[in-house]
């Protein structure tokens, strides 16, 4: 595990290409989203080589019920007992993972792959807790919702220790910050709006961000946000 921030571990043990992280803080340790399904014994051997106690997660935050991001959830779950929180409107697509469907014409593809590769089979979970716009966590995150990549995609904002957990809505591959990935966004209207709505209602809130793919910017985060806000809008934020 590789610790970002005080308290705040990305799980590198999964690789590179999909990122999951930790959070400490006084009540215990909340996992944000738990990678693909293959991955989930190396979560569970990251956890436990750092010594932390299985029954120690208490909660397992999902940013949005994607392959990558839910892979392991119901593996997790169940190993630490750990209660599941996603948006309210994400519920659906926790219980029923084969709902999700990329832009409408790779969707004949999408289905044929999902049918032939148990690597993208995902069981699916129920949520314990569901999260709105704007609601505070007990770790210190307030849940904003950033829909577009998918309906009920939130990203997390910790304001006292000044991080955003920005899940999909955002990613920087190469250090370039960009939306969304075009082919799995179904909505790049809404995708757009929820990064100026980062950059314009929460700008000021933080410096670092941590994202679901690419590199984490532990400063000036708030700043390459606004600029993207920016250009996508060809206005100032
Ligand atoms: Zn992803």
């Amino acid at each position: 595990m590789q610790q970002l921030l005080p308290g705040l571990w990305k799980i590198d043990e999964i690789g590179e290409a999909v990122h999951c992280y930790l959070w400490e803080w006084a009540g215990g340790l909340t996992l944000i989203d738990t990678g693909m399904p293959a991955t989930a014994p190396k979560i569970i051997e990251a956890l436990l080589k750092q010594g932390y106690a299985l029954h120690n997660v208490r909660r397992i935050i999902i940013t949005h019920a994607d392959i990558d991001h839910t892979g392991g959830l119901a593996h997790i779950q169940k190993v630490t007992g750990a209660k599941v929180a996603c948006h309210v409107v994400e519920k659906e697509l926790l219980e029923h993972p084969n709902r999700r469907q990329p832009v409408w014409y790779l969707r004949p593809l999408f289905g044929a792959v999902v049918a032939l590769s148990r690597n993208f089979q995902v069981q699916p979970v129920t949520p314990d807790e569901l999260l709105v716009d704007g609601q505070e966590l007990p770790e210190g995150f307030t849940v904003v919702h950033t829909p577009g990549h998918t309906p009920g995609h939130i990203s997390l904002l910790h304001k006292a220790k000044r991080f955003l957990i920005a899940g999909d809505v955002l990613a920087n591959r190469k250090d370039k910050l960009s939306g969304p990935a075009p082919l799995f966004t179904p909505d790049m209207k809404n995708a757009q709006r929820s990064i100026w709505k980062l950059a314009k209602k929460y700008g000021d809130d933080f410096d670092a961000v941590v994202f679901g793919h690419g590199t984490p910017l532990l400063q000036n985060g708030d700043k390459r946000i606004k600029a993207l806000a920016s250009q996508i809008f060809s206005a100032d934020v």
